[in-house]
């Protein structure tokens, strides 16, 4: 009885005829592009709480959430009337503002292994300039990543990367010459005996391991808590930097992030998406001797003339500071069990192979029948079961990610209505796969 169809209504599909002869491929960012299900992706016009709207009047129970940032639901009154206050005030100045200081005291009240903060514009830009600091501050040279992670694209890091990389088939972009990855090492997530080994071999040289400490982006992938502790008493023994990737987990798995919930700080942490309420805004930082290599405290380059901006950072302030008053984890970690239970059901008395991952309101469900815990297994998933589950989903109203290898991820105004609507909808579309 819904009346939603399983493809894009005829606006997008003129929207994105145009916008393919404007930009490459028709988008901003690779994933978005519905590259791995096929068709044309929805246009959108606007979203409210849960929901998104396209442009042809259809409307969506969002589980994408911007890819993580809208972790409040979208458009929150209270974020909005911060960034139109703010925007009223000027929209950029280059110069300090108090502002900066109080988005710097909550994360560095929420994070623990942040003592000093950067604020900058993006994920990748975090990554990137955590990297930079952990070399220039070790003397360094190599740094240490998983295959699957992805950490924004930096040349170094877009080495058996994950995401839209592994989605379209690009783990190792072309542009990326063998000299700025010649220093990156790449090792199985989960895999503690190679992450001995890589030491035993390399230690002296070995600058960072940086990781995902619960991978989004090759679908959602939980690390165990040997992998971790093993990560973080390897770092310590060599002297090497270790940062935790926690661009999707901070603020989500916990307000802490992971390092919270498994009680593991990492001497680094990058921080994007939910840290600036869904503005560009990216955040990196750590101990306080190393975050002061810094220039102009330090001598290591990193610069922005947006960095700080007034309006992100309002966004992000008013984010943190309701998350803070009003915590929704407990309730989202609720939502998120009756969700993986109800898919696993599903997909069980469909008969589909699979297995479920999540770790607070970020999950997964593979259509893999092993246990998902590197990339390993994640590559082995049948993506075309997927591009269908994908497709009979949006017929249903329900916007899932458009790849295998990206999480889902939900907010505070979903309700357990909704989830049950998902998880009829997602038994339909099963049972007819
Ligand atoms: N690190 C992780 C773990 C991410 O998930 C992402 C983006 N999905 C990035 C870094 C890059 O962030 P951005 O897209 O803001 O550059």
């Amino acid at each position: 009885a819904n009346s939603q169809s399983s493809s894009a209504g005829p606006k997008s599909v003129t929207a994105f005829e145009r916008a393919t002869q404007l930009m490459p491929g028709g988008v901003n960012s690779p994933a978005r592009a519905f590259g791995a299900v096929g068709g044309t992706p929805l246009f959108i016009e606007r979203a409210d709480g849960p929901y998104l709207f396209d442009i042809d009047g259809k409307r969506y129970i969002d589980y994408i959430g911007s890819w993580g940032p809208m972790i409040l639901g979208h458009a929150h009154p209270e974020v909005i009337d911060a960034i139109t206050e703010a925007a009223a005030k000027g929209t950029s100045y280059g110069a300090p503002t108090e502002a900066e200081s109080r988005l710097a005291e909550q994360i560095i009240d929420a994070v623990p292994s942040i003592e000093k903060v950067r604020l900058v514009n993006s994920g990748t830009e975090a990554t990137m300039s955590a990297l930079r600091v952990a070399r220039g501050a070790t003397g360094r040279k190599k740094v240490i990543k998983f295959a699957g992670n992805y950490h924004g694209h930096v040349d170094s890091l877009l080495v058996a990367a994950g995401s839209a990389a592994a989605t379209l088939g690009a783990p190792d972009s072309p542009g990326v010459t063998p000299g700025a990855a010649e220093d990156t090492l790449v090792l199985s997530y989960n895999d503690v005996a190679g992450l001995q080994n890589a030491f035993a071999e390399h230690g002296p040289d070995i600058a960072a391991v940086i990781l995902e400490p619960v991978v989004g982006n090759m679908g959602c992938v939980v690390p165990t808590m040997a992998f971790l502790q093993a990560a973080r008493d390897l770092t310590t023994q060599h002297g090497s930097i270790l940062i935790f990737d926690e661009v999707m987990t901070g603020f989500r798995v916990a307000f802490g992030g992971a390092q919270e919930r498994f009680g593991i700080t990492p001497d680094m942490t990058t921080l994007g998406k939910i840290v600036g309420g869904g503005m560009p805004l990216g955040a990196y930082g750590g101990k306080a001797e190393i975050m002061n290599q810094v220039l102009p405290a330090g001598k290591v380059f990193q610069a922005g003339t947006l960095s700080g901006n007034p309006v992100a950072v309002a966004a992000g302030s008013a984010t943190l500071r309701l998350l803070k008053e009003q915590p929704p984890y407990e309730r989202l970690e609720q939502l998120a069990d009756r969700l993986a239970n109800g898919l696993d059901q599903a997909a069980a008395s469909a008969g589909i192979p699979h297995t479920v991952a999540k770790a607070g309101a970020m999950l997964t469900l593979f259509f893999n029948g092993d246990p998902v815990t590197s990339w390993n297994e994640a590559d082995r998933c049948d993506r075309e079961a997927f591009g269908r589950y994908f497709w009979g989903l949006i017929g249903e109203g329900i916007y899932m990610p458009c790849s295998q290898f990206e999480a889902l991820f939900f907010s505070q105004q979903h309700t357990e209505a909704m989830i049950d609507e998902t998880i009829a909808a997602a038994e339909n579309v099963l049972k007819s796969l």
